[in-house]
């Protein structure tokens, strides 16, 4: 899951980004509306969190911007304007949440996944796969009952290859979706984590396959072979 987040607050940006990359997001953190705006059309976010008080523009104004080329990615607004004027504004300007500073990282983490379960949303609590079950909200894995030890990388990878079980998923679509522009990838990142993940299910007799198909991609199937 990939996010694009835009505060100006350099601080408040490192600190939340932080929380969420720890929540298994990868987050792109912009600090203008116009970096804003042009991220969001270079990339696929799957939801974006929107500071309105920004140094170039209004939010609003780049809420606008985006949706009209992308109307369908949720926006949440976090902000230090708390009327009910303005909380109408951004809603009816077609933000999904509107969040008020000072906010907790837990609240802003829990609203993130509430927009992404929104029908159309790209988020489940729950994955299931053969006999893997993921926790999407804990971020823990059950294979038969016991519990995986995978690192966060692991995880993410695992969370899109369920999401998207039984899809080919190419080497750059796995890249776009789990590192922001802040964190490349190392060049055989996503082979190595790969390679690690199928270990460490196979370890536990998880009856699913994460499949290579060389030079197009990996896909995770789950019939049983
Ligand atoms: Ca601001």
């Amino acid at each position: 899951m990939r996010l694009l987040y835009v505060e100006d607050n350099e601080r408040l940006a490192q600190n939340t980004s932080a929380s969420l990359r720890a929540n298994g997001f990868a987050v792109d953190c912009v600090h203008s509306g116009e970096d804003a705006v042009h991220s969001a059309r270079s990339y696929d976010y799957d939801a974006i969190i929107l500071d309105l008080g920004l140094p170039d523009t209004d939010g609003i104004s780049v809420l606008k911007a985006v949706k009209s080329v992308k109307s369908q990615v949720p926006f949440i607004i976090c902000t230090a304007r708390d009327s009910l004027e303005d909380r109408i504004n951004g809603l009816d300007a077609g933000s999904d949440d509107y969040l008020v500073k000072p906010f907790d990282a837990a609240e802003l983490l829990a609203r993130v996944r509430a927009v992404l379960r929104r029908p159309g949303g790209a988020l489940g609590v729950w994955l299931a796969a053969g006999n893997i079950v993921f926790d999407t909200v804990g971020r823990t894995v059950e294979v038969a009952g016991v519990q995986a030890r995978l690192s966060r990388r692991e995880l993410d990878l695992l969370e899109l290859f369920m999401r998207r079980k039984g899809r080919i998923l190419s080497k750059d679509a796995i890249e776009n979706a789990l590192y922001g522009f802040d964190e490349p990838p190392t060049p055989n990142a996503i082979e190595v984590a790969t390679h690690r993940l199928r270990k460490k299910l196979g370890d536990l007799d998880a009856n699913v396959a994460i499949h290579t198909l060389r030079g197009i991609g990996y896909f995770l199937d789950d019939d049983g072979t």
